[in-house]
């Protein structure tokens, strides 16, 4: 096998179909380098350059490895993948994490980052304290893959999820990791918020050049939480103007958000279009787990270990959001301390209840939307509006099954809230998601989970 090359006439072929069956850029990202090995019983084997494109691969394009084998060869065959063990340069995915370095350097107050960062990275935010589980794999080996090859693996890097989920501990995990290489690398970590304020100064002060100055000239430009550009007709030219900048430089670009770039209200089309030319990776809630493994880490970091059975308690009880897992961690400790006790269910027990007062009013139509808004990214004035796509249509129905089961609201009064329905539809919505919820266990776990929610 030559590097590079396939082995044989009909391996050429196979890549040949492959580049007709994808988009170049498609092509480009994942079969790149790719090797093709035919063995004597006709199995193909191709040899992929790290574990992330592998599972990327074996996930999105084994409809498309097939056709284009049926394509090249007239019939079926067996493929497998692997990773190829000659290929330059090796991202650093599915391995132990290094040992962390004896300490850490100082941050703030270092006047060679403080040049370029507005706000000093958290420590603790690093890859080696990142717990990877099936809802962060791809993002977790995404983003190492970014820190490892910045500007040459996937970019932008578009990260998205809901709040407390690790898109900012992930954005900093690249910074601390170019910066453990090279202390002095020239990158820029921010919120949009910071960006969009800076933008504004700089207009006032008549100072637009030292601002185009400083965003346009990093290695890596990395900002957090972009869905705040939403609405913001002028900072979103602008940053469309330092995106294709650092972009034209081959530079990294590594963005966060709430919602994916087409779910980002008042996006400007060529915005959303330059963040899908990368990689778009979504963070999804961990599964019990991960859940179980996060708070285990946290209380780790803060020099305890935490009992099986508090760890599942507080992971059974706390499903969505990793900071509030952590919060638990963190108040458990105290109170175990303030007790002078060992940590203990009966203290969780109590750590859990003062996060999570009891409530004492009725679940309220309010309470409901604002779970089901969270949960499924969607405005209220959406579920209220006419609009009868299925990523509104569905929420909607969500909200009136909740409402019907957890409220004493007529069904005239649940249908005027959302848009003067009425009651037929009411009715509709409530017994289809019954069925939903009894046909599939996933989407039923998700509904109970939202009414557990509302209920407190
Ligand atoms: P987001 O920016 O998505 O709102 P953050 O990155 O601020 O979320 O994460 C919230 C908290 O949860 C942080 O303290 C972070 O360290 C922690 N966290 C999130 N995901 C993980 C993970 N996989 N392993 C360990 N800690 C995590
Ligand atoms: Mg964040």
């Amino acid at each position: 096998m030559s590097s590079g090359e396939p082995e044989t006439l009909q391996g050429n072929g196979l890549l040949l179909q492959l580049r007709e069956l994808l988009s170049p850029p498609q092509y480009g990202m994942w079969f790149r380098g790719v090797r093709l090995h035919e063995a004597a019983d006709g199995t193909i084997r191709l040899l992929v350059r790290n574990a992330f494109v592998l599972e990327w691969i074996s996930n999105y394009f084994s409809d498309i490895l097939a056709q284009a084998v049926r394509r090249c060869y007239g019939d079926d065959r067996t493929i497998s993948l692997a990773v190829d063990p000659d290929a330059p340069p090796p991202a650093k995915i599915e391995r132990e994490p290094p040992p962390l370095p004896p300490a850490a350097p100082p941050l703030a107050g270092d006047s060679s980052l403080a040049r370029n960062s507005d706000t000093s990275l958290h420590e603790e935010y690093t890859f080696e304290n990142f717990v990877v589980g099936t809802s962060n794999r791809f993002a977790h080996a995404a983003a190492t893959a970014v820190a490892e090859a910045p500007g040459k693996s996937y970019n932008p890097f578009f990260l998205h999820g809901s709040v407390g989920l690790g898109k900012t501990h992930l954005l900093q995990a690249i910074c601390h990791q170019i910066l453990a290489k090279d202390r002095r690398a020239n990158i820029l970590y921010l919120s949009c918020e910071s960006f969009t304020n800076h933008f504004i100064a700089s207009l006032e002060n008549n100072d637009l050049p030292a601002f185009r100055q400083k965003y346009r000239n990093v290695d890596v430009l990395l900002v957090d939480d972009i869905h705040l550009l939403a609405n913001k007709e002028r900072t979103q030219e602008e940053f469309f103007h330092t995106f294709n900048t650092v972009y034209n430089l081959g530079r990294q670009i590594a963005i966060s958000s709430d919602a994916p770039p087409k779910d980002i209200p008042t996006l400007q089309e060529r915005l959303v279009s330059r963040f899908k030319m990368g990689l778009v990776v979504e963070l999804a809630p961990p599964d019990f787990e991960t859940r179980v493994n996060i708070l285990k880490r946290k209380a780790r970091l803060r020099g305890h270990t935490l009992p099986d059975d508090v760890s599942h308690f507080l992971a059974e009880h706390i499903s969505t959001n990793i900071r509030e897992l952590e919060g638990s961690v963190v108040r458990l400790i105290g109170y175990a301390a303030l007790e002078n006790q060992p940590i203990s269910l009966e203290l969780a027990r109590v750590a859990l209840s003062d996060a999570m007062p009891a409530r004492s009013t009725a679940v309220t139509i309010h309470d409901i939307v604002s779970a089901v808004t969270r949960y499924f990214n969607v405005k209220l004035s959406d579920l209220q509006s006419k609009r009868r796509t299925q990523s509104i249509a569905f929420p909607r129905q969500v909200c009136m099954y909740v409402a019907r089961h957890n409220t004493n609201l007529s069904l005239e009064e649940i249908g005027g809230y959302f848009g003067g329905r009425d009651h037929t539809t009411v009715i509709y919505a409530t017994e289809k998601i019954k069925r939903l919820m009894d046909e599939d266990p996933h989407q039923g776990d998700i509904i109970r989970r939202l009414e557990k929610e509302v209920r407190g």
